[in-house]
């Protein structure tokens, strides 16, 4: 068996549509309300138990321009799928499973394709291919805009590809959904490094109208840990990054810093640090602990990803954190010292805290504690403003315009790290922005020419 093959199965034709029936088709439906992109979850599922998968997936597609990705990471149980009237009596329809369905069975039988409007509105170079670059360039593209992407990777995808395992999203359904996005025309331009390669100033030079970052949040954060620079303390990100890269054959065994038998330990508890103990699982580590400085309710992880994790043997230490890292001679990870606090409270202090410190013996340990931009796409660009931590600073009107004109930027690297489907809406609002802004100046030259 591959381990690293998707875990989540997909329906059954049969199994979707009987899903499909039990839909009430609320008038004022509580999932589309709970959805980020407003998807028309009602009106798609009724055609799905018609049997019109057609009709399903343009309904789907009107909103969502990745919705066999969205049908596997989003957190539909906090979403849409948690806020079904079913909820109630704990028979929520599986909306995830659903969507997943209709937009693989409508890529794998090639049912539907999109009407390419002419490129007549003008040029839009996008910076990034994650989820927020390929939402604004769908979007802008099926508008009536050139779209160029410029992607650093040799594959687009951004996180979708390089962040987000195949255990939970396989690389070719990411592969599929780019390939729906070239077909609208937008011309991707891979290996290329904004800030480097070419400017943002030689685009507009280039006679693009409007340039798009999109660039998310690539620069892992710190943890200031005694023994942090020690062999096997690695960037949660680079670790699943240099997996996936060995998974592809394009990086070596040795590349990857977990080996079998190692003892791991992961330092956070949201999606990635889940990702991260789990793929440490798959590429045969001993044990794999997750160490997180608060309780199990502040997690940002899904519960179903915790449940899963907790499955396959992942253990949680709450209330915990890495206080040192300890190496031997060569530099190699030897043993951590994990602090464990516990209420204990006493009458003069109802807030005591008592701790309690061990040491342990550990290989690797993965740092999963946030992430912030890299500041490669603004590099060599004046006049974009940034906050302190490097995110984008941008504006309402027109939506999503940073303080340099006709640059615009949206999804994480302006709104902090968000999910998937977060970075999509954002981005969705953006492609708005764009096309507003592009044609007012279009509109303004014409006017100054007569
Ligand atoms: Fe169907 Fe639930 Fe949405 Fe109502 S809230 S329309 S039952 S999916």
């Amino acid at each position: 068996m591959n381990k690293f093959k998707e875990v989540s199965e997909s329906y059954t034709m049969a199994e979707a549509i009987q899903e499909a029936q039990r839909c009430l088709r609320c008038k004022v439906p509580s999932c589309k309300k709970g959805c980020p992109i407003s998807n028309d979850i009602p009106d798609w599922i009724h055609e799905l138990r018609k049997g019109n998968m057609g009709n399903a997936i343009q309904i789907i597609r009107a909103k969502s321009n990745l919705p066999s990705v969205c049908g596997r990471v989003c957190a539909h149980e906090r979403q849409c799928q948690g806020s079904c009237v079913l909820g109630k009596q704990g028979k929520n329809i599986n909306i995830g499973k659903l969507e997943r369905f209709i937009a693989d069975f409508d890529a794998e039988l090639n049912l539907t394709h999109s009407d390419i409007p002419a490129k007549t509105r003008g040029r839009v170079a996008v910076i990034g291919s994650g989820p927020a670059g390929l939402t604004v360039s769908g979007d802008l593209a099926r508008m009536g805009f050139h779209v160029d992407i410029f992607e650093m990777e040799r594959e687009a995808g951004g996180v979708l590809m390089y962040g987000i395992p195949e255990y939970r999203l396989p690389k070719e359904v990411v592969r599929r959904e780019v390939r729906l996005i070239e077909e609208l025309g937008v011309v991707f331009h891979m290996n290329t490094t904004v800030g480097e390669d070419i400017t943002i100033d030689q685009m507009f030079e280039q006679g693009f109208d409007a340039v798009f970052v999109g660039t998310g949040t690539s620069k892992p954060r710190e943890l200031d840990i005694p023994g942090k620079e020690t062999k096997g303390a690695v960037m949660a990100t680079h670790f699943l990054r240099i997996s996936q890269l060995y998974q592809d054959g394009l990086a070596g065994r040795n590349e990857v810093a977990v080996k079998p038998g190692d003892k791991v330990y992961v330092i956070g508890c949201g999606n990635t640090a889940m990702d991260a103990a789990r793929m440490a699982i798959r590429l045969g580590a001993r044990t794999v602990d997750v160490v997180y400085h608060r309780t199990i309710d502040r997690m940002a992880a899904l519960h179903s990803e915790y449940e899963e994790a907790l499955e396959e043997g992942i253990r949680f230490n709450w209330n915990a954190d890495i206080v040192e890292i300890h190496h031997d001679d060569n530099g190699s990870m030897t043993e951590i010292v994990m602090q464990t606090k516990k209420p204990a409270p006493t009458p003069e202090d109802p807030d005591h805290m008592e701790y309690e410190r061990k040491t342990l013996g550990a290989d690797v340990v993965l740092l999963a504690v946030g992430a912030q931009p890299a500041t490669t796409a603004s590099r060599n660009t004046s006049g974009i403003n940034t906050d302190e931590k490097g995110f984008m600073l941008t504006r309402e009107m027109p939506y999503g315009m940073t303080s340099r004109r006709g640059v615009f930027a949206g999804g994480d690297v302006a709104n902090r790290q968000a999910s998937v489907v977060h970075a999509m809406r954002d981005a969705k609002l953006v492609a708005e922005g764009i096309a507003q802004y592009v044609d007012a100046v279009k509109l303004m030259e014409s006017i100054d020419l007569k």
